[in-house]
Formats: structure tokens, C-alpha cells, sequence
């Protein structure tokens, strides 16, 4: 991925956001970041996450998930890739599958009809493997 090839250096709360991403089982909105932030001495104002998040999605290191307007780290990114975004209905869980050929797909359906394609986002909602198996 661009980042870590052009030699982009993660500041310390750049590095711990990244990480408390890491660490969490869904995806997190920007204001639970924040929270640990804070929580961890590095800034109570809401543009210290929003700008550590914001770096992270633009250099690959972490997706945002329009659908629940949260944020969950790429497990990927050392690489350029289309992903495609499972998420739980039931735990909100987030699960990143490839979405190569997804995409391949969806820039040729778009140029049939003369549509230049920039960018999709593919978010799907259904049940993670945990929650399938267990009772409602
Ligand atoms: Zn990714
Ligand atoms: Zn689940």
C-alpha cells in the first residue's frame, strides 16, 4: 500500500488509533476512539480522532463503513485492493472480504452504459459466521 512504500510515519496517536482499531471486534465510530483517546491522555477535542482516522483511511491503513459511520482497520494494507464490507446485523461485526472481481464487474457494467466509474464502496449486511450459528 502507498503509505508504508512512500515511507509515511505513523505519529504516536496515529499509531495508537490504528491500534485501537486493531483491537476492536467491529468497527468503531469516531467518538469511541476519541473516548479511548482521551482516556489515554492524547486530547479530549473530537478533531484529534477525526484527524488521526481520517489520515489512516486516505493511506490505507483503515476503511471507513459508510453504513455505520464507523471506522475498522484494513487487514490488508500493504497492498492496493477493493474491498468489499460484510457487516453483522446482529453483532455489527465487520468482516473485509476481496471485492477485485466485484469491482471489475461493477467498471464494466458502468462503461456498457458510458459511465465512468471513481469509486464504489460495497457494504453488505447479513449474519457473521459466529452469530449464524447461535439462536436469536
Ligand atoms: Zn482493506
Ligand atoms: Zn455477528
Amino acid at each position: 500500500m502507498r503509505a508504508r512504500e512512500n515511507g509515511v510515519r505513523l505519529t504516536p496517536v496515529r499509531r495508537r488509533t490504528l491500534e485501537i482499531l486493531l483491537e476492536a471486534h467491529g468497527a468503531l465510530g469516531a467518538y469511541d476512539v476519541l473516548e479511548r483517546l482521551s482516556a489515554e491522555g492524547y486530547g479530549t477535542q473530537p478533531p484529534v480522532a477525526y484527524r488521526a482516522l481520517n489520515f489512516l483511511v486516505e493511506n490505507g491503513f483503515a476503511h471507513r463503513i459508510q453504513r455505520l459511520n464507523a471506522f475498522t482497520a484494513c487487514v490488508h494494507p500493504a497492498r492496493d485492493h477493493r474491498a468489499a464490507f460484510l457487516i453483522c446485523a446482529r453483532c455489527n461485526s465487520v468482516t473485509e472480504a476481496c471485492a477485485d472481481s466485484f469491482t471489475q464487474a461493477m467498471i464494466e457494467a458502468a462503461s456498457a452504459v458510458g459511465f465512468q466509474l471513481e469509486r464504489s464502496t460495497i457494504e453488505a449486511v447479513g449474519l457473521c459466521s459466529a452469530c449464524a450459528g447461535k439462536p436469536a
